[in-house]
């Protein structure tokens, strides 16, 4: 018997225990032993029933992911197997589910006659998350078991569900409250008292509510309308309808195929590139995952404005008790009432209980004292964006701190080593980049300055993933790397709409290419003065970076975006959707003619290489100089960050599909163009693109 599965009898009943951790993968060392388990008790004329248990921790988190795209995929027994076997096992089959059952692992289970759960177990089928569909029996048997309407809901969302609710479904036949395995061997004793035999899933009908026809066709519309751009969802929604219109083995084949060509397909392959993308970021090749840490029980947030307020929220929300400090106390008592506002508005959508909001906002502290912050593990600060300011900051946070605290910066563009030596303990230094809304976003630049301590860059990304953020490593350059890229795409929004195009055709091409927004309706929600402060500062800064003026027109008239009710477009405010606006067109067509610009008819296909480009461009003298780590973490930064779309994998993933050679061609096409000079191919890809390579290889 494999040690990852060990058997045992107990009372006429074999006990198949799986102990493969951290999750149960079902992976090489698994499958085998959990064959051997069925077939030695299916042989045992001593044995009247199984059990197959896990941790308490996991019953199964599916496919072991250590082992994807390696030899180890394809050892024999495949789970499709094992799924025959405890099909054709003729004593019954409890599985006995702790923690959770997922993919795979609740294909086991299904595999299973019977289950039994933990009351915190969670059964789901998340498959579609990687753009796939369960491959497995999945689609066959769960809608045999909780019908089609809640299988359709389970597959095409992915989300588990828990116990009690399973119950409810038939999903689990009995919640066990005590000990799990106790539970399932008393289970299975019944089972045998009352001389039940094995209950296979796959004799057994679908229900489907009302007409069938007429139920697929709504389920198609509606899952078809939520999965924007995502093959999976339909095809799952083609399998429960497989699973209601013919015999299970039809049905089983159906899914093999749609199974495969899913596996093939671009889609599921950006998005299993995201999958691994995000456990890639917090690697970093210099600073070992045994780094030692330093302890965060306490931290401090100074400004409680827009980002001050969701930082703050970071913490209480993580159980970190947070002090928040503004210059006076109507700018805290603003900052604490807009977190308030926050938690009551989860609170009331029923997302949030009202006593785990109470005790939230008890876990943040305002103060108008710099002095309170003294004893905190780590502060961050989120004052104006002027380096005057900053740096006076970090000269009083030097002199106030404890020692050993961490200082960190919520700047956006500014240079973090100029900060950092202004104190006297530069190595505690770095940059903490979090996105607006904070409490929201999930990204989290993490800079590193030069004299950046590796025990404070360890700590901050361990930080960040307490609290639930994707932490990416930076180094330290104007923009960082989403920011640094996105001026890019906003330069070429701009010229775009030089060139003859309205900002809802340049906004409306992004979107349908995936997308969540346009580059200009992006402008409006984040604020058009704050672009335009960047622009100001830059003509000084950086004469050579050339802008169209278009956009200052627009802010100069006071209209900065959704804020004041008109940007690139109007709002009928408090309604935030975008309406084109005359006046705009006026504005853009006057300045055409002021300068002489002529215009053309740009196809939807220009505008979105140009925008996706010019990322891609400027990410590959990103990647080359270091300020990323790998090509990943730049995809990483534009999926939680700037809402590119995942089944597109990243720019320099989809980059790497189009082809490094093709995307370098167009580039060279539009040096040629309106505003050419500011296309120069970056020297990483252009070498890349010549050697017929890709960015993540
Ligand atoms: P904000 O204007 O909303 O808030 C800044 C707060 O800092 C104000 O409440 C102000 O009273 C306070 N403040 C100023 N000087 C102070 C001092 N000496 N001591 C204590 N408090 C002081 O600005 P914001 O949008 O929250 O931005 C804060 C920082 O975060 C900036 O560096 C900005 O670049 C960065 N950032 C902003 C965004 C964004 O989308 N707003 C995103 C990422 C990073």
């Amino acid at each position: 018997m494999s040690e990852a599965a060990a058997y045992s009898v107990r009372d006429g009943i074999a006990v198949i225990t799986m102990n493969n951790p951290p999750v149960n993968g079902l992976g090489s060392v698994l499958r085998p032993g959990i064959m051997d388990g069925i077939k030695k008790a299916g042989a045992d004329p001593a044995v009247k029933a199984l059990v197959l248990i896990g941790s308490a921790k996991a019953f199964s988190g599916g496919a072991d992911i250590r082992e994807f795209n390696t030899p180890k995929m394809s050892v024999l027994p495949s789970l499709p197997e094992i799924n025959d076997a405890q099909d054709g096992c003729p004593k019954p089959m409890v599985a006995a589910i702790g923690g959770f059952a997922l993919g795979g692992g609740l294909e086991l289970a299904l595999g299973c006659h019977y289950r039994v759960a933990a009351p915190k177990a969670q059964l789901g089928l998340p498959e579609v998350k990687l753009g796939l569909l369960p491959g497995s029996g999945g689609t066959q048997r769960l809608p045999r078991v909780v019908g089609a309407a809640q299988a359709v809901l389970m597959m095409t969302t992915g989300n588990p569900v828990p116990a009690e609710k399973a119950l409810g479904l038939g999903l689990v036949d009995e919640v066990v409250a005590g000990d799990l395995l106790e539970g399932a061997l008393s289970f299975a004793r019944k089972l045998i008292k009352e001389g039940k035999g094995p209950r296979r899933i796959r004799d057994m009908t679908v229900k489907v509510e009302g007409d069938s026809k007429a139920f697929f066709e709504k389920a198609r519309a509606e899952v078809g309308k939520a999965s924007r751009g995502y093959p999976a969802p339909l095809e799952i929604v083609a399998c429960v309808e497989a699973a209601v219109a013919k015999p299970f083995d039809e049905g089983r084949k159906e899914e093999r195929q749609r199974f495969a060509s899913l596996v093939e397909g671009k889609e599921s392959k950006a998005l299993r590139h995201m999958f691994f993308a995000e456990r890639q970021t917090s690697k970093i090749p210099d600073v070992p995952e045994d780094t030692p840490t330093r302890p965060v029980k306490s931290a401090a947030v100074i400004g409680a404005g827009t980002m001050g307020g969701g930082i703050a929220m970071n913490f209480a929300n993580a159980g970190i008790p947070v002090s928040m400090m503004d210059v006076t106390q109507e700018a805290v008592d603003k900052g604490l009432k807009k977190i308030k506002d926050n938690y009551a508005s989860t609170v009331s959508k029923g997302r949030l209980k009202q006593e785990e909001m109470d005790k939230r906002i008890s876990l943040i502290k305002t103060t108008t004292k710099l002095d309170d912050a003294k004893d905190a593990d780590i502060v961050i600060e989120a004052v104006f964006e002027r380096m005057d300011v900053k740096q006076d900051m970090f000269r009083k946070l030097d002199s106030v701190m404890k020692p050993g605290a961490i200082l960190a910066t919520n700047t956006s563009t500014l240079d973090v080593n100029e900060i950092a030596n202004v104190t006297k303990r530069p190595q505690d230094v770095i940059g903490t980049h979090f996105f607006s809304p904070a409490n929201v976003m999930r990204l989290l630049e993490v800079v590193r300055g030069a004299k950046t301590a590796k025990d404070v860059l360890a700590t901050t990304m361990k930080l960040g993933k307490t609290i639930k953020k994707v932490a990416v490593v930076s180094g330290v350059c104007d923009g960082f790397i989403g920011n640094r890229m996105v001026e890019k795409y906003g330069q070429q929004s701009l010229f775009l709409l030089d060139e003859g195009c309205s900002p809802q055709q340049v906004d409306a091409a992004a979107y349908k290419w995936g997308m969540a927004m346009g580059p200009l309706a992006m402008g409006d929600m984040a604020g058009l003065d704050i672009g335009w402060e960047i622009r100001k500062r830059r003509y000084v800064e950086r004469p050579n970076f050339v802008y169209s003026k278009v956009g200052d027109k627009i802010a100069e008239l006071g209209r900065y975006g959704q804020k004041t009710g008109k940007g690139w477009y109007r709002y009928d405010l408090p309604n935030r959707t975008p309406i084109p606006d005359p006046e705009v067109e006026d504005i853009i067509k006057k300045y055409r003619t002021e300068n002489n610009i002529k215009t053309r008819a740009i196809s939807n296909e220009e505008i979105v290489e140009r925008l996706i480009y010019a990322l891609v461009n400027e990410a590959a003298y990103i990647l080359e100089e270091g300020i990323a780590l790998r090509a990943s973490d730049i995809d990483m930064v534009y999926l939680t960050g700037y809402g590119f779309p995942p089944y597109r994998g990243g720019p320099m993933f989809y980059a790497d599909t189009v082809g490094l050679k093709n995307v370098l061609n167009s580039i060279q096409r539009f040096q040629s163009g309106y505003q050419g000079a500011v296309w120069k191919p970056a020297p990483l890809l252009l070498k890349l693109a010549n050697e017929g390579r890709k960015f993540n290889e």
